[in-house]
């Protein structure tokens, strides 16, 4: 077998889409090697969505051409957002690629492999396609956790935003497929899935008849052997009564919610066009506590955005301590190519985006670590995932609101058992807790 190494950047979906691909390569006799240097095929899946990403992806494209220099046999390609953005500069700068292709050629990589081993020149595919679900999977790629990519793309037009470029617009997969995928992944020994889209509450929209990620829960809910759902990125312009309620009472939807708010500015939150106010997205997160009220929140945030001037962060930073969020992702402003943004006037010094970014992660960590310190003596839900990485003769896993608890656990404990502990100590990145005989109320309430 020819042996097939994939270098992955960037999100959720491009980890799937990585292992997809290596799936279908799969299919033609590639095995996958953690060895670049023993590879017949290299893959660098990419990411666009920051310039930082991009710079690293031309770096490790550099030290590709060193390997190739010594190993001229070897194939190289550049899939994923970058290949669907940037493909002539990955031309020009990266000569010894041989193959670019963008996501919607996804389920055509090993045609065009093929093609650029047999006719040894370089071949570039970034036309758009069909929607295919492909649920190939590598050897040994069964997971406890997986990612089931639902949907691809997004519509709504952020103005600091590359992806409705690279990912292009929304698309659904159906219900039954996505069910049929995660049966399979079931089969496979998965209790955990999360379903990934850009805008991933739009789902269904686009289908005929249109449906909804509510009903999809439904969906996934009622496959036997799937403990947990989660499901990422949410959109609050998108969020709606329905699926508040279905986070509420679809059972195997667990009590976490990742809510980008970007701005707590109004004036940035409309130059940035995301389609509600900080009002509207207070009222939001209130509809979610009175629905959960032991909900786990997390947002991104983005500082520096263009024009953004000390008042308008002021009020990012009064909407944080507002909401009092579990876990934030802070970024730096980027400048993306063909983004309104990028040529909007009173671009922010990289020097005050990086105090600020400072700022706001020391106030959300501080209320991380605060909304943290409640776990302690409460009684949680674990799914077992692994042995405790400090200490190996201890179990680790993670609570329904995503937290990872390390513990000794009782004899006969299995990985992707469903196990009660109760929080014994709460440090910054864990929370360390012993088994319980009998669950008592627990507040990540496994229902
Ligand atoms: N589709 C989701 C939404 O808009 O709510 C988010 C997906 S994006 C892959 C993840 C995060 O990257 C965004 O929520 C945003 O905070 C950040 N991001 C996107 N474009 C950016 C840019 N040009 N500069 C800095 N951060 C950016």
């Amino acid at each position: 077998m020819a042996k097939l190494h994939v270098i992955t950047y960037g999100c959720q979906m491009n980890e799937y889409d990585s292992e997809r691909v290596a799936g279908l390569l799969r299919e033609q006799r590639y095995e996958l090697t953690d060895a670049v240097a023993d590879a017949d095929l290299i893959l660098v899946n990419t990411c666009a969505i920051r310039e930082k990403a991009e710079d690293k992806v031309f770096s490790k494209l550099g030290e590709l051409a060193r390997l190739k220099q010594q190993r001229p046999g070897v194939t190289i390609g550049v899939m994923g957002c970058m290949a669907q953005l940037h493909k002539d500069e990955i031309q020009r700068r990266a000569p010894q690629v041989d193959l670019v292709f963008g996501s919607p050629a996804i389920a055509r990589v090993a045609e065009l492999v093929a093609r650029v081993r047999h006719d040894g020149r370089r071949v570039l595919d970034t036309s758009e396609g069909p929607l295919v679900k492909i649920t190939a999977k590598p050897r040994g790629a069964s997971r406890l956790k997986a990612y089931v990519t639902v949907m691809e793309g997004c519509e709504k037009h952020c103005t600091f935003c590359v992806v409705p470029t690279t990912r292009g617009r929304e698309r659904s997969h159906t219900i039954e497929a996505i069910v049929a995928e995660v049966r399979g992944l079931v089969a496979d020994g998965c209790r955990e899935v999360t379903l990934l889209g850009q805008t991933v509450n739009a789902y269904g929209r686009d289908l005929t008849p249109p449906t909804d990620l509510a009903a999809l829960f439904e969906a996934v809910d009622a496959v036997d052997g799937i403990a947990r759902i989660r499901f990422t990125t949410s959109n609050p312009y998108n969020l709606t009564p329905r699926l508040i309620a279905a986070v509420r009472d679809v059972p195997k939807v667990c009590e976490w919610f990742h809510l980008p708010l970007q701005s707590g500015s109004d004036r940035i939150l409309a130059a940035m066009n995301r389609g509600y106010t900080r009002a509207r997205y207070l009222e939001l997160i209130d509809d979610l506590r009175a629905a959960v009220p032991d909900i786990s929140l997390s947002t991104d945030l983005i500082v520096g955005f263009p024009g953004e001037t000390e008042d308008d962060f002021a009020a990012t930073l009064a909407t944080v301590e507002r909401v009092q969020y579990d876990n934030v992702f802070v970024f730096r402003y980027s400048p993306r190519p063909g983004t309104p943004a990028a040529t909007m006037p009173d671009q922010v010094p990289a020097e005050v985006k990086a105090e600020r970014n400072a700022r706001l992660l020391e106030a959300t960590t501080r209320a991380a670590n605060a909304r943290s310190a409640r776990r302690l003596g409460e009684t949680v839900e674990v799914l077992v995932d692994g042995a405790a990485k400090k200490n190996a003769g201890e179990l680790a896993g993670r609570t329904r609101c995503n937290r990872v608890v390390n513990f000794a656990a009782e004899p006969g404990t299995r990985i992707g058992d469903l196990v009660h502990v109760r929080v014994t100590e709460v440090l910054p990145h864990s929370l360390r807790a012993v088994p319980v005989a009998t669950p008592e109320e627990a507040v990540c309430l496994s229902r």
